[in-house]
């Protein structure tokens, strides 16, 4: 275990900030203040879908934001409430809580009133050190890979949207990208009787295969195949995880009568040509889960820790900090999964 706190601490890290639309540049910049938050030592940071929005100005955020929300790192000075000692090796909830507003009161701390999401509306982990309320820590295995580790924050997102009434006898996730095939997994997990993987891509379909869709279509043979899957029911449980309007309405025509539909793609708030009189006639329930609960979190970390979800085969590639906006192009490559910055100084 590293010291509780090094010897000296510096008072100024290396960071990947937005400059303005389009323009990222890795900096020096200020240590953050604890104000009786966690400091945290980032260990890596995957790079998401929203980092690509932040980066490229269509989700804006204030001026010098330090981008990232997906990390693990260790604890290097224990919050003021101390419940993770220093040296723990952490998931940090990126999803910032107040714990005192009606929606946290209901249990719903993900979607606080007074919340927000760290590398958009708080500086995030693209950096060497995080302060983070201590909250928001969640300690981690050390035997876990760094690979498994890269992926727990979307996992967390995917537990918590895989609420659903049982039993379920066909699935279907449309869209086998990260959370997609983290889709297909936890849907294994749960003993779902036929699983139906839907995409474009050869190698993804066969990526689904390996990880417990027994069944994989590409987007044109989607409805015969979850039909035939199905003995004409069609599914119980869509997830559309490819965020369009386009995979939205065909997720909608997938479901059948009864059936739910999990908006996980964050789709285009203007969402046209969506089969509405079907959403009605089928009287579809339309859940659109979004981030994670502390819960979730624990959750997805022993999942991860019992060896049940594959993780490491998502990780495609891995960019140094210094490499950030190298490692956002890449994110654009359709071979590529998850991205990930290692983060850790150069001393
Ligand atoms: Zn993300
Ligand atoms: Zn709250």
């Amino acid at each position: 275990m590293r010291p509780a706190v090094s010897a000296v601490m510096k008072s100024s890290m290396r960071a990947a900030v937005v400059e303005g639309p389009g323009r990222v540049a890795v900096r020096t910049v200020p240590v953050p203040p604890r104000d009786g938050r966690a400091l945290v030592r980032v260990d890596q940071a995957g790079i998401c879908g929203t980092d690509l929005k932040i980066a490229a100005g269509s989700v804006p955020v204030a001026a010098s934001r330090v981008m990232g929300h997906e990390m693990t790192g260790r604890v290097e000075v224990a919050a003021g409430n101390g419940r993770v000692p220093a040296g723990t090796r952490v998931l940090v909830n990126p999803g910032v809580f107040c714990g005192r507003c009606d929606l946290c009161g209901r249990g719903l701390p993900n979607i606080c009133r007074n919340g927000g999401l760290l590398g958009r509306d708080l500086d995030g982990c693209f950096a060497e050190l995080i302060a983070v309320p201590g909250e928001l820590l969640h300690p981690i295995p050390d035997s876990l890979p760094a690979d498994d580790a890269a992926l727990l924050q979307v996992l967390a997102t995917c537990v918590h949207a895989q609420v659903s009434p049982e039993p379920l006898r066909t699935a279907a996730v449309v869209g086998l990208g990260v959370t997609g095939l983290l889709h297909v997994q936890l849907l294994a997990v749960r003993g779902i009787e036929t699983i139906v993987g839907i995409t474009r891509s050869a190698w993804k379909r066969d990526l689904a295969a390996r990880f417990g869709a027994g069944v994989v279509a590409a987007p044109d043979d989607a409805a015969e195949a979850v039909a035939r899957a199905s003995g004409g029911r069609g599914a119980d449980l869509v997830i559309e995880c490819a965020g369009t309007a386009e995979t939205l309405a065909q997720s909608m025509r997938l479901a059948g009568p009864g059936g739910t539909v999990v908006v996980f793609g964050t789709t285009a708030p203007a969402a046209d040509g969506l089969p509405t009189y079907q959403w009605y006639y089928n009287e579809l329930t339309i859940r659109c889960p979004r981030a994670q609960r502390p819960g979730d979190c624990d959750e997805a970390i022993a999942l991860a820790a019992s060896g049940r979800v594959e993780l490491a085969p998502l990780v495609t590639a891995r960019f140094p900090l210094a490499a950030a906006a190298g490692a956002l192009r890449a994110c654009e490559d359709p071979t590529q999964l998850k991205v990930v910055l290692d983060i850790p100084a150069v001393q």
